[in-house]
């Protein structure tokens, strides 16, 4: 760990799915009482920006869709000592079980990025997480090293909820209405690699759910306004922390002119918040708080920044995965914790506490579905190819995107610790 990232309270992550990408969703009429939904059908994406390399995950070979748990587990194990430190296996905090037993290492999105640029003699990152998280792998790694995705599917519905060419659009629109010098893009970690370099060229810098306050707080002492995306519960929430009220955060919804606002809004904003939402932290609601609280009087309630601003103002803490995992494991034994987060790392907790009860905030709770693809068949299928010289599913990031992308990583690591951070390239 670099004397500059030790001790840093990494963030959480996630990335895919422009099919769930209902901003409507936000809505809660619309909202639907089950899982997110991602239907089969894969759709080639056109050429360009950051999505040209995705995300039509071919279909696996029978040894792998029809072996069974014990036979992936043979084929991963045996695959995994073929390839010794040529691979480095990352696993996300909500992935599943069967794939987190053959992480090398597990956490948040930038601090498996950041493990993987500190294991320079593995050429392959086998990164078990989402594909914005790969792309931050490619960025952050060196030019010999090859970051891998089991499945081209696992995405981040959020971070598909803005895309480069509707930023860009905003920003266009905001110059006409503003003094677009005065405004600070910034983006939040799950996002792809396009939005990061987009909000490096027009100052701004990328944030995680950790160092959203400090970022923010950046931002707007270099501007008036900010334009942050695609979540706008931490940004609404990070707003409320840093003492703004509802009348100074307006929501930009990028499916309607001016983001569905007036000139005055527009001006008058200190935050504009895209309108994009994590598909599984927004299913959590006031209700289930009230429901805990009734049930465990004597209970904590921890959620994640991604939640809505009304679940945030009812629970007893806020934080990213990271703060999450340790303010479940400082609770006292005995503790009843309600969470608001992903159910495997709820789980997961929850087995790797037993003085402690960790139980999802949400019964109906359901798990990030695009994180959810990959599994232990893809994962076999990966490390096969490799041992056979195969490479499947790199995922790359265009040079001059990565550079840009660095610059707003380093914005906010200098942000952070007040210094540049020489060991992100
Ligand atoms: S949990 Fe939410 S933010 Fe994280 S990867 Fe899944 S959809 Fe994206």
């Amino acid at each position: 760990m670099s004397p500059i990232l030790d001790g840093y309270d990494f963030l959480h992550a996630g990335r895919v799915a422009s099919d769930i990408s209902n901003t409507e969703a936000d809505n809660p009429v619309a909202r639907r009482p089950g899982c997110p939904h991602r239907p089969l059908i894969e759709v080639p994406v056109p050429h360009g920006g950051s999505h040209n390399m995705l995300r039509v995950q071919r279909a696996l070979p029978e040894r792998y869709t029809k072996a069974s748990s014990e036979q992936l587990a043979h084929y991963i194990d045996k695959a995994k000592q073929i390839l010794g430190n040529q691979v480095f296996i990352l696993g996300h905090h909500y992935q599943r079980d069967e794939v987190m037993a053959w992480a090398d290492a597990r956490g948040d999105s930038f601090r498996l990025s950041v493990l993987a640029q500190q294991h320079p003699e593995a050429k392959y990152i086998v990164f078990c997480g989402v594909h914005f998280m790969a792309e931050s792998a490619d960025i952050l790694t060196g030019d010999h090293q090859q970051v891998l995705l089991p499945d081209l599917n696992a995405g981040c519905s959020m971070a598909d909820m803005a895309d480069i060419d509707q930023v860009e659009q905003a920003w266009n629109e905001l110059a006409l209405h503003t003094d677009i010098q005065r405004v600070v893009p910034v983006t939040y970690m799950n996002s792809a690699a396009d939005l990061k370099a987009f909000t490096a060229r027009n100052g701004g810098a990328v944030c995680t759910s950790s160092n959203a306050q400090a970022v923010l707080s950046w931002a707007l002492e270099r501007g008036e306004q900010v334009l942050f995306f695609p979540d706008q519960h931490l940004g609404r929430n990070t707003g409320f922390g840093l003492g703004y009220s509802d009348q100074h955060m307006q929501v930009w919804n990028p499916r309607m002119d001016l983001g569905g606002l007036s000139e005055a809004q527009c001006k008058e904003a200190v935050l504009l918040l895209w309108k994009g939402h994590c598909s599984v932290h927004q299913r959590f609601q006031p209700e289930h708080l009230t429901e805990f609280r009734a049930q465990h009087p004597n209970g904590i309630v921890i959620v994640h920044p991604e939640c809505s601003r009304e679940v945030c103002a009812q629970a007893d803490q806020v934080g990213s995965t990271d703060y999450i995992i340790k303010a479940v494991a400082k609770a006292p034994a005995g503790s009843v914790i309600g969470v608001g987060t992903e159910i495997h790392l709820i789980n997961r907790l929850n087995n790797e506490a037993p003085d402690k009860t960790v139980i999802s905030l949400d019964p109906l709770v359901c798990p990030c579905s695009t994180m959810f693809r990959i599994n232990a068949a893809h994962l076999a299928w990966t490390l096969e190819g490799l041992t056979q010289g195969k490479v499947f599913n790199r995922i790359t990031v265009e040079p001059d995107i990565a550079d840009e992308a660095r610059v707003a990583l380093n914005r906010m690591l200098s942000i952070s610790y007040g210094q540049a951070c020489a060991d992100v390239r």
